[in-house]
């Protein structure tokens, strides 16, 4: 029986409770405990059930063993191994994922999972990815964010100062510490186009913005020292909030007439510490086109003594 054997209570079984035992999937085996409850067998699995006799007259009783195999069940579609039920909330269980953390999730989440409808992503695995980005730029993620945006976390630089970023911002490098770097917006900026060879062979090429080129490209984009990598243009821009604007028109540009020619993650993120901005190698020529144009316009703007005021 599940849970506890029951003492024998000793007494007959009313007709009626065994009839109505009968309709709902069990035999009534005899009375137990006392005179309120019934051991009942459960036509399914075999296994022994003891229920309140109110229980049984009034609703249907659940047999453990079988409620056990389906949640059992439920868990092993959607890649996940059952552990137990969250005793405070009946619609949540707790689950061993496959990178082995326990997961607690909602049954209804469970079944959908198991469908294919929606993934589960672990929060001890995510949160360490989470940490490695920011550690990967200086920075250490302390927590959730202290005004509750979804987009960011509160952080903390290597100088000590604590900061809500964008999470976005902290995969892409693009922001800057409060104390000891306030400037960036305002100070000189540059548009880079580098060169990576990935593991498959084929070069891919990065467009992107900085302060400094040279040091983004050794110490934050490429992920080993001897990575087969190159600087290929840079292009001095007055401020690095319109450095900001001019890239991000560049690549809205790059993507809607290329498509083609943006590489997908997976293909580059062992070599290169980013996100995205990542093209094939065929569109460099193309990129470099786009950048003389650029250093041609800001050339044009600083003689005519327009460069900072046309942010
Ligand atoms: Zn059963
Ligand atoms: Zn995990
Ligand atoms: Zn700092």
């Amino acid at each position: 029986m599940a849970g506890e054997a029951l003492p024998i209570h000793d007494a007959d079984i009313p007709p009626q409770w065994a009839e109505r035992a009968r309709r709902k999937g069990y035999d009534a085996v005899c009375r137990v405990k006392d005179r309120y409850h019934i051991a009942l067998c459960c036509h399914r699995c075999g296994e022994m059930v003891s229920v309140k006799a109110f229980t049984l007259m009034n609703n249907r009783p659940r047999c453990p063993t079988c409620l056990g195999r389906k949640w059992d069940g439920e868990a092993q579609q959607a890649g996940l191994v059952f552990l137990r039920r969250d005793p405070r909330h009946t619609q949540y269980g707790l689950f061993r994922a496959g990178c082995g953390h326990e997961v607690r999730r909602q049954w209804e989440l469970i079944r959908r999972i198991g469908a294919g409808k929606v993934g589960l992503r672990c929060e001890t695995c995510h949160l360490a990815i989470e940490q490695a980005e920011a550690r990967a730029q200086g920075w250490t993620r302390l927590g959730t964010d202290p005004k509750n945006n979804q987009n960011y976390r509160l952080y903390r630089h290597l100088c000590g100062h604590r900061q809500r970023i964008a999470r976005a911002n902290v995969q892409s490098g693009r922001f800057g510490c409060g104390h000891c770097d306030p400037g960036w917006i305002a100070a000189p900026s540059f548009i880079y186009a580098m060169r990576f060879q990935l593991t498959d062979g084929e070069t891919v090429v990065k467009l992107g913005f900085s302060r400094n080129p040279v040091s983004r490209l050794r110490f934050q984009l490429a992920r080993s020292l001897d990575q087969d990598c190159a600087l290929l243009q840079q292009i001095r821009i007055a401020t690095g909030r319109k450095a900001l604007s001019l890239e991000k028109q560049l690549h809205a540009r790059l993507r809607k007439t290329f498509p083609e020619a943006v590489v997908a993650k997976e293909r580059f993120e062992s070599v290169i510490n980013v996100g995205s901005e990542i093209y094939e190698g065929w569109l460099e020529p193309v990129i470099l086109r786009h950048l003389d144009e650029l250093a041609a316009r800001e050339e044009r703007a600083r003689r005519s003594g327009r460069g900072r005021e046309t942010d």
